[in-house]
């Protein structure tokens, strides 16, 4: 997957590509992050990126040449044979992101993430998009931060990114349920000991104990996912029990 991340603030966002697992993932080239800034795009001698808003008010609105300029020149860049890429822009009025968009995104072949600065986007610039998406109801100073979010939540379902420590199966909100919780060594921390079941040994015994465990935090801090969850008629048994118990 080729990503495309459009700011006016490389050096928030290069770091993180290059560090860890996502830079790892990137020297390896199982993805192909790479940032473009929007100020190049920009037309003015002074390299302009924003200016007062018509109408008076408070603040600077991002000028849509240079965000144009840069997004077309990085849809350019989709690979041959590949699909069209999903231009983002990243906007707290947009569609709240969340797993399933995650997923959804992680069978693309290129993306373009826009990073807004300043009160945001000329509003010319929504006619670019296919999509606007905002990482939860609070407003940020610009799009950098919710644009990495974006990348790693979707890069890291893409295969060969995590590698061998991928555990994807039954995270949380990957199986329509929080994750239970894990234990690391030792196996007695401040008086607190590992749940004997996890070195029983006995895997059939630790699977039944860990999606009972997942049930139950669900059950405690997100009933809501509740509704939508893929449940068998054991799962079903134990939550009636819990009611009950309510
Ligand atoms: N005046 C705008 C907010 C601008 S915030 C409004 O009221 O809608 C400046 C930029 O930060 C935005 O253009 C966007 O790119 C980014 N941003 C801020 N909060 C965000 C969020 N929750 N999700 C995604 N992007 C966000």
């Amino acid at each position: 997957m080729l990503i495309h991340l459009l700011t006016i603030h490389p050096p928030i966002v290069a770091p993180v590509f290059q560090e860890s697992i996502l830079g790892r993932a990137n020297d390896a080239g199982v993805i192909d992050l790479r940032v473009v800034n929007i100020r190049d795009f920009a037309l003015s001698k002074h390299q302009q990126t924003d200016d007062y808003p018509y109408g008076g008010g408070a603040g600077l609105v991002m000028k849509p040449e240079p965000v144009a300029g840069a997004a077309r020149w990085a849809a350019a860049r989709t690979p041959e044979g590949k699909r069209p890429p999903r231009v983002i822009l990243m906007d707290p009025q947009g569609r709240r992101f969340d797993q399933h968009l995650a997923e959804e995104l992680s069978q693309e072949d290129h993306l373009i993430l826009v990073c807004g600065r300043y009160e945001g986007f000329d509003e010319r610039i929504r006619s670019l998009a296919t999509d606007e998406i905002s990482i939860g109801d609070y407003v940020l100073m610009g799009g950098e931060i919710p644009a990495l979010v974006l990348v790693e939540a979707v890069t890291r379902l893409i295969p060969g990114v995590l590698g061998d420590i991928a555990s994807s199966e039954e995270e949380s909100h990957t199986s329509g349920l929080l994750e239970g919780p894990q234990y690391t060594r030792p196996i007695a921390f401040e008086g607190m000991r590992v749940p004997e079941i996890l070195t029983s040994g006995n895997h059939g015994a630790v699977d039944r104990w860990r999606r009972e465990q997942a049930l139950r935090r669900t059950f405690e801090r997100r009933p809501d996912m509740l509704e939508t969850a893929p449940l068998s008629p054991e799962d079903r048994a134990l939550l009636a029990k819990w009611r009950g118990e309510g």
